[in-house]
């Protein structure tokens, strides 16, 4: 009985494939998406970063979706077929579907590839490459893209600094939370630079004992100074940014930057936020606001980097947030069109013959707060002037001036609503400097919440030994503004001296 059943069944298979249309069937490309991260077809690419070819299969001649449907994939380098191809999908086969859409992964069959710098990078894909869906053409089965441009982005250096925070006995961050490959996985996927040299502070460990709440400029110009004086001063290249990492999540606003844009920030350890809080304060930092965006599209986090710890899917969906919508866990962000651009254009990612030894933010996307940044390759003997300035009142108040044996001085900063000048014994005006004090208004932590006060700081030049800075002053340019009868600033006023 058996045996009679399955030839039976034998028998009727062969008789549905024979009288079956299934030649029908025809299989092409109907188009691709190239994504680093973020695209919305206009958005520049880097070269010798993680890339993904996402394949549009076009079915016709079936009422449904084809199974057993894949592709292989060669990358043309100005006309030379690239020798690390071809290329087999990464999911494939799928079942081809008849509407496919990016927000669905197995829509698309997908290609990861790394291409070098060049400005006429062609995919072809070759779809059903070995027959294995019976076709009623295979003429129309390759596709060939047009040239696409992959640009030389920096290797940026980023140093980590994990703080003691010894207040309250609180002590270090968890270092599988600070290491590469774990913090840093949200900021790799969003932020094309060339590579990002994540590294431990060469200084080590950074002991902080006030409260983080109340003293936030306090830990932020120690950060300054390790960037701006002790690690080169101990022979060590000057990092673009420096992040601190404090143990759990002691402040009330989960991060803080130092400026936007600026250089240094620091921020928590806590499971469902920190790897967000991280690339939303390095935002601030390439010169992003907070803002209110959705990411728009589809987006791929092409080498999965957020699968750990927090078990990510690859694809955030396009009603993800972009990741400086402020006080969001990491799980509810990714990057819009404007934070990708902005770290993109910025100075610190461009390819430079001579990189500067110091640093800056790019004209496109930084205008508005231009003057902010350091002065490159320009380095000698500072004074460091710094302290907390209070919104309300507009106070300021001074921490010790510092003397470095090896900084860049500060920009003025035309906009600057703060001058800070170094006098000599006779009240002769030695140096000028103006600084913002308005660029980091706002706490991270949602809601819109103002923050009280902001860090002031500024390298100005040392005079020469056999001189002497007899007097600090810092003046308010706002005051100068104000209608006649309005209370005075209270800004205005000396500091202490410094040789
Ligand atoms: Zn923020």
């Amino acid at each position: 009985m058996r045996r009679n059943g399955i030839t039976a069944l034998g028998l009727l298979l062969a008789s549905t494939v024979a009288i079956s249309p299934a030649l029908a069937v025809d299989l092409a490309v109907s188009s691709i998406e190239v994504t680093q991260g973020f695209q919305n077809g206009s958005t520049g690419l880097t070269a010798e970063r993680a890339t993904m070819i996402r394949v549009k299969v076009a079915v016709t001649g079936s009422g449904a979706g084809v199974p057993g449907v894949d592709a292989v994939l060669r990358m043309v380098v100005d006309g030379v077929d690239w020798p690390a191809g071809p290329y087999f999908s990464a999911n494939g086969p799928i079942t081809a579907p008849l509407a496919p859409n990016s927000a669905s992964l197995n829509h698309t069959l997908n290609f990861v590839v790394v291409p070098p710098q060049s400005s006429n990078v062609v995919f072809r894909v070759l779809v059903n490459p070995v027959g294995s869906v019976a076709e009623s053409s295979t003429a129309n089965n390759l596709f060939t893209s047009a040239a696409y441009d992959f640009k030389c982005r920096a290797i940026v250096d980023l140093a980590y600094v994990p703080i003691n925070y010894t207040y309250g006995g609180m002590g270090l961050p968890p270092a599988a939370m600070t290491k590469p490959g774990s913090a840093d996985n949200f900021l790799r996927g969003i932020y094309a630079v060339g590579e990002w040299n994540y590294h431990r502070s060469p200084m080590g460990n950074l002991t902080f004992s006030s409260n983080v709440n109340s003293n936030a400029s306090g830990l932020l110009v120690a950060l300054l100074d390790l960037q701006n004086s002790i690690i080169p001063d101990a022979g060590y290249a000057k990092p673009e940014f420096i992040y601190g990492f404090l143990p759990g999540n002691p402040y009330s606003g989960n991060g803080l930057a130092n400026s936007t844009p600026g250089s240094v920030a620091f921020g928590n350890t806590e499971e469902v936020r920190w790897q967000r809080t991280f690339a939303h304060e390095l935002g601030h930092l390439w010169g992003r606001n907070h803002n209110g965006e959705t990411i728009g599209v589809p987006s791929i986090d092409v080498e999965h980097h957020l699968k750990d710890p927090l078990a990510l899917g690859p694809l955030h969906a396009s009603t993800k947030n972009d990741v400086m919508v402020a006080g969001l866990i990491t799980s509810q962000a990714w990057v819009s069109s404007g934070t990708y651009l902005d770290a993109w254009t910025d100075q610190r990612s461009q390819c430079t013959a001579f990189a500067p030894e110091g640093e800056g933010d790019s004209p496109q996307s930084d205008a508005a707060n231009a003057g902010r940044a350091m002065a490159p390759a320009n380095e000698r003997a500072c004074l460091r002037i710094a302290g907390v300035f209070t919104h309300e009142g507009r106070g300021l108040a001074l921490v010790p001036v510092t003397r470095f044996d090896r900084a860049s001085p500060t920009i003025d900063d035309p906009a600057g609503d703060l001058s800070i000048e170094t006098l000599d014994a006779a009240g002769g005006l030695l140096h000028r400097v103006r600084v913002r004090t308005d660029t980091m208004l706002e706490s991270c932590a949602g809601g819109g919440e103002r923050l009280p006060t902001a860090c002031v700081y500024a390298l100005v030049p040392a005079p020469e030994p056999a001189a002497r800075v007899a007097r600090v002053v810092v003046r308010d340019l706002r005051a100068a503004a104000r209608p006649a009868g309005a209370a005075p600033a209270g800004v205005a006023g000396g500091a202490g001296a410094e040789r």
